[in-house]
C-alpha cells in the first residue's frame, strides 16, 4: 500500500505528550507539559457553564462570535494601543495550535523561506514543511538567547515570505527587547516579508518588564499576524481558544484555511473568554505577579538541589543548565532518570531544536500549585543523580 504524507510519518508523537504519559507510568511530579494544575478564573469558568447550559451548543459565526472578536480588539488597544477593526481584523481559533496552522497554510506557497528561531515550539516547522515551505533557522544560544544582524543576514533573502517569532518565548523564558523587535523589522521591512508573532505568553512577563508585540514597531502593523491563547492568559489550557489579530489582507487567506480546519471553536467558551478578555487591569497583574512568585519558589528549590538556573523572563519556565551543573547525563537520558528515579518530570530543551541541538539544557515547568512545587523541591532535594 501507498504511505501517508512523508512530513508527518517522519514526525514522532510530541515530547509533551511523551513525558506527561511517562510522568503518569512512574506517579512522578510533572513539571514537563506546561498546563496550570488550578481551575482558573471562577467567574470565567461559571460563564462557560451558563452559557452551555442555556442552548450556546450550535456552530457560532466562521471567523467567530462578535462579543469574542470585539473584546479581541479591546484587549489590543487597552493593552499595546493597537486600534483593531473586530469585523475584518480579528479570528477566532480553537487554540494557537491551530491558529498557527491557520496562518501558515493560509500565507505560504510552496518554496516560500520562512526564518525561524530556535529553541522553538514544536507544531511550527512540520506545518511549515506540510505547507511546503522551506525553514531557515536561527540558533538563540543560552544563557541569554540573544541574536545580532549578522545572524539575520544569513538567514534573510529574496525568497523570505515570513518571519515566525515566539515572544515571550518558549522554552527558554527570553522576552524579546525593544531593541531586538526594531533590528528584526528593519530585516523584515528590508525584504518585504510579513510577521507572525505567536504571544500566548503575552500577559506572563515578569519584573516590572513590559510585553511589547512585534505589530506595535513602526511600520509593522500591516505586515504583522499576531495569536493569543486563553489557554495561557486564563489558565486553561484543555479550552483551546486562541485569537488572531491582523490587517484584513493578510487575515483574509488565513480565515479560509480555519473554515476547512475547524470552521469554528465552541460557543459557550468563546462567551467565557470574552468575559474574560474584559476583565479589569488587576486580574492581568496579578496573573503575572502570581507566576513570578511560583518561578522563584521553584528557582530556589532547584538552585537548592545544586542546578544551574538561566534567568527567565517570562513565559512558565525555567531552564536547567546540566553541563553548568556538573551533571554529565545528555538532557534526555537526565529528563527520563529523573522522572523514573527520583519522581519528577522535565522537557529536554533539544526536543525545541530542528538543528543543532544543545543537550545540556532541561525545562521545568513552574506553573502549578503551591503544595505540588513544593513537593517536587522535596523530591529533589533528596537527591538528583
Ligand atoms: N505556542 C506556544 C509557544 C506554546 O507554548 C503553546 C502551548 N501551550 C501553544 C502555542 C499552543 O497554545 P494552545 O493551547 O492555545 O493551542
Ligand atoms: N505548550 C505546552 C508546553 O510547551 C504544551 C502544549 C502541548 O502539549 N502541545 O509544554
Amino acid at each position: 500500500m501507498k504511505s501517508g504524507n512523508s512530513v508527518l510519518t517522519a514526525c514522532g508523537t510530541t515530547i509533551f505528550e511523551v513525558m506527561s504519559r511517562l510522568a503518569d507510568q512512574h506517579k512522578a511530579i510533572n513539571l514537563g507539559q506546561g498546563f496550570p494544575d488550578g481551575n482558573g478564573p471562577p467567574d470565567v469558568v461559571a460563564a462557560a457553564a451558563s452559557y452551555l447550559a442555556d442552548g450556546w451548543n450550535q456552530y457560532p459565526p466562521m471567523p467567530g462570535l462578535a462579543a469574542l472578536r470585539q473584546a479581541v480588539a479591546a484587549h489590543n488597544a487597552r493593552f499595546y494601543g493597537l486600534d483593531v477593526d473586530w469585523a475584518t481584523e480579528t479570528l477566532v481559533t480553537s487554540g494557537a495550535t491551530e491558529a498557527l496552522a491557520a496562518c501558515l497554510f493560509g500565507l505560504l506557497e510552496p518554496g516560500d523561506e520562512v526564518v525561524l528561531f530556535q529553541p522553538l515550539y514544536d507544531s511550527y516547522a512540520p506545518i511549515i514543511r506540510r505547507a511546503g515551505a522551506i525553514a531557515r533557522f536561527v540558533n538563540l544560544k543560552a544563557p541569554d538567547w540573544s541574536f545580532s544582524a549578522d545572524d539575520l543576514a544569513l538567514v534573510f533573502n529574496d525568497r523570505t515570505k515570513l518571519v515566525l517569532i515566539n515572544n515571550p518565548q518558549n522554552p527558554a523564558g527570553k522576552v524579546w527587547t525593544q531593541d531586538e523587535l526594531s533590528l528584526l523589522s528593519a530585516f523584515i521591512m528590508r525584504h518585504d516579508t510579513m510577521a507572525l508573532c505567536d504571544e500566548v505568553y503575552e500577559h506572563l512577563v515578569f519584573d516590572g518588564r513590559r510585553h511589547i508585540p512585534l505589530m506595535s514597531l513602526p511600520g509593522m502593523r500591516d505586515r504583522t499576524l499576531r495569536i493569543g491563547s486563553a489557554g495561557k492568559t486564563f489558565s486553561l489550557t484543555g479550552w483551546k481558544v486562541g485569537y488572531v489579530t491582523g490587517p484584513a489582507t493578510l487575515l483574509a487567506p488565513v480565515i479560509k484555511a480555519h473554515q476547512f480546519l475547524t470552521f469554528t471553536t465552541p460557543p459557550n467558551l468563546q462567551h467565557a473568554v470574552a468575559l474574560g478578555l474584559n476583565k479589569d487591569d488587576t486580574y492581568f497583574a496579578g496573573l503575572a505577579a502570581d507566576m513570578a512568585r511560583r518561578r522563584d519558589f521553584l528557582a530556589a528549590g532547584l538552585r537548592a538541589a545544586g542546578l544551574v538556573v538561566l534567568p527567565c523572563a517570562g513565559t512558565y519556565f525555567l531552564t536547567v543548565d546540566l553541563a553548568a551543573s556538573g551533571i554529565a547525563m545528555d538532557d534526555r537520558t537526565f529528563c527520563l532518570h529523573l522522572t523514573e528515579k527520583v519522581g519528577v518530570a522535565a522537557i529536554p530543551i533539544s526536543a525545541f531544536f530542528e538543528v543543532d541541538a544543545p543537550t545540556h539544557l532541561v525545562r521545568f515547568c513552574f506553573c502549578k500549585r503551591d503544595e505540588v512545587l513544593a513537593e517536587a523541591v522535596r523530591r529533589l532535594a533528596a537527591g538528583i543523580v
